[in-house]
C-alpha cells in the first residue's frame, strides 16, 4: 500500500488547527480545530469530511498540546483515519519563522529543531508553539517523516535592497534585524494559482498579492519569486490589520514611552492587539464594519478609509517595484469576501490599467476568478488561499523526493 496521506498541523500558543489530506487526488479527509488549550473551556471541533456526518465537538479541559494531539488522533481514529495508519506518509508543520537559514520545506531532525529554537528570539510569539507541536507529533509517531514548512521561506528571494532596514548594519546583523516577511505559503500558493488563472506559467507573470485576513500582507512577485513584501522583522509591519497597526513611525514608541509613560510590553500589546481596525473603531470584523458604515457610523467609515488608503499605497509601491504588473490578486477572509474592499482599493487606478467590474466583483464564489473588465490592461482577481493544501503539497513532494 502506498502511503499518500499527509496530516497538516498549525500549532498556535493555545490552539491546534489540522487537516488530513490524501495527496493521491488532493481530497480533504478530515479537518478540525482545538481551541483554548490549557483552559477549562477547551474545545475540539472535528469535521469528518470523508467519513461523512455532522461535525463533532468536545468541550472541557484539554491540558496541553500533547493532550490536544491525542484527542485529534482519537477523532481521526474514530473515522478510520488514525495517526497509526500505514497510509499516513508524513506530517507537515506550519512554522512561522525560518530566518535566513530555511529557504525550503525541510525534513525535521534534532538539528533542524534546534535551529528553529534558535530563532525564538526573532519570533517569540510564534515559534515556541510550533516547536511544541513538532515535539508532540514526533513523540506520537517517531518513525514518521515530519516536515517544517516556513511562513518566511517564500520571501527569502527578496533582494537585500528590500530586505534590509536602513539602520546601522553592524547592529542589525548582530541582532538579526531585517525584513523576513510572513504568510509565505499563502503568497506562494496564490501567486502560482493566479498564473494558472491567467493561463500562463508562473515565470511569465508579475503579480501583486494582497493577503487580507485578520493579519494582512502584500507582496510583489516577479516571475514566481518574491521581490518585496509588507511584513518585516515581525508580522507587525505593513498594512492595517484586524488588531495590528501596520506601518507607524518607530518614534511613536519613544513618544509613548517618554511622554505617555507606557512600558515596552504595554506598547507591544497596544500595537499588536489593540490597534488596526479594532483600535480605530472597536471592531476587527470587516462584515461588522460594513454594517456600521451602512448605518451611517462615521468612526467605522474612517477606519475603512484608513485601511483602504494603506492598501492603495502598497499597490502603488509594488506597481513601481515590479515595473510591469499582470495581475493584482485578493485573497484571505477579507480579500475573498469583502467586495467593497476590493472595489475601493482599486478605485481611481484606471491610469495604471486597473479596474474592477461591479457585477463580477459582487459574485460570491469559492473559485479563483477574474473581477476586472475585459478592457483592463491589468487583471484583478480573487483567488481563495489554501495554506493547508500548499503545506501538504510541499510536505508530500519533499517526502516523495527523499524516498525516491
Ligand atoms: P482570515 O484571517 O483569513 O480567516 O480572515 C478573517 C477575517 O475575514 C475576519 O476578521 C473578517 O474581517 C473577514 N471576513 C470573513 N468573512 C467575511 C465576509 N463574508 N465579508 C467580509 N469580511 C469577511
Amino acid at each position: 500500500m502506498t502511503a499518500t496521506r499527509v496530516l497538516v498541523l498549525n500549532s498556535g500558543s493555545s490552539s491546534v488547527k489540522y487537516q488530513l489530506l490524501d495527496m493521491a487526488d488532493g481530497t480533504r479527509l478530515a479537518a478540525g480545530l482545538v481551541e483554548r488549550i490549557g483552559e477549562e473551556t477547551s474545545r475540539l471541533r472535528h469535521e469528518p469530511l470523508a467519513a461523512g456526518g455532522d461535525s463533532r465537538e468536545r468541550t472541557g479541559r484539554i491540558a496541553d498540546h500533547e493532550a490536544a494531539l491525542r484527542a485529534v488522533s482519537d477523532e481521526l481514529s474514530a473515522d478510520g483515519l488514525g495517526l497509526d495508519s500505514p497510509e499516513l506518509a508524513a506530517i507537515g508543520h506550519r512554522v512561522v519563522h525560518g530566518g535566513l537559514k530555511f529557504t525550503e520545506p525541510t525534513v525535521i531532525d534534532d538539528a533542524v529543531l534546534a535551529e528553529i529554537e534558535r530563532l525564538v528570539p526573532v519570533a517569540p510569539l510564534h515559534n515556541p508553539a510550533n516547536i511544541t507541536g513538532i515535539r508532540t507529533a514526533r513523540a506520537l509517531r517517531p518513525d514518521l517523516p515530519q516536515v517544517a514548512v516556513f511562513d518566511t521561506a517564500f520571501h527569502t528571494t527578496m533582494p537585500e535592497s528590500a530586505a534590509r532596514y536602513a539602520i546601522d548594519v553592524e547592529t542589525a546583523d548582530r541582532h538579526r534585524v531585517r525584513r523576513y516577511g510572513f504568510h509565505g505559503t499563502s503568497h506562494a500558493y496564490v501567486s502560482r494559482a493566479t498564473a494558472k488563472l491567467l493561463g500562463k506559467a508562473p515565470e511569465d507573470v508579475n503579480v501583486i498579492v494582497l493577503h487580507l485576513g485578520n493579519g494582512a500582507s502584500a507582496s510583489a512577485v516577479r516571475g514566481g519569486r518574491c521581490v518585496d513584501t509588507s511584513m518585516g522583522l515581525t508580522p507587525l509591519e505593513g498594512l492595517v490589520m484586524g488588531t495590528r497597526s501596520g506601518d507607524a513611525d518607530p518614534a511613536v514608541i519613544f513618544h509613548l514611552t517618554r511622554v505617555g509613560g507606557m512600558s515596552i510590553d504595554e506598547i507591544d500589546v497596544l500595537l499588536n492587539k489593540k490597534s488596526g481596525l479594532v483600535g480605530l473603531c472597536g471592531d476587527n470584523d470587516m462584515r461588522e464594519i460594513r454594517r456600521r458604515i451602512d448605518a451611517g457610523d462615521e468612526q467605522a467609515a474612517l477606519a475603512f478609509d484608513i485601511y483602504i488608503h494603506r492598501l492603495k499605497k502598497y499597490i502603488g509601491a509594488y506597481y513601481a517595484v515590479l515595473g510591469r504588473v499582470d495581475a493584482v490578486v485578493f485573497t484571505a477572509g477579507v480579500g475573498e469576501n469583502a467586495a467593497p474592499v476590493r472595489e475601493a482599493a482599486v478605485a481611481g487606478l484606471e491610469e495604471l490599467g486597473l479596474a474592477v467590474d461591479g457585477e463580477l466583483n459582487s459574485v460570491r464564489s469559492d473559485e479563483a476568478r477574474l473581477i476586472s473588465p475585459e478592457y483592463a490592461r491589468v487583471a484583478v482577481a480573487v483567488v481563495p488561499t489554501d495554506e493547508e493544501l500548499e503545506i501538504a503539497d510541499q510536505t508530500y513532494a519533499l517526502v516523495g523526493k527523499e524516498n525516491s
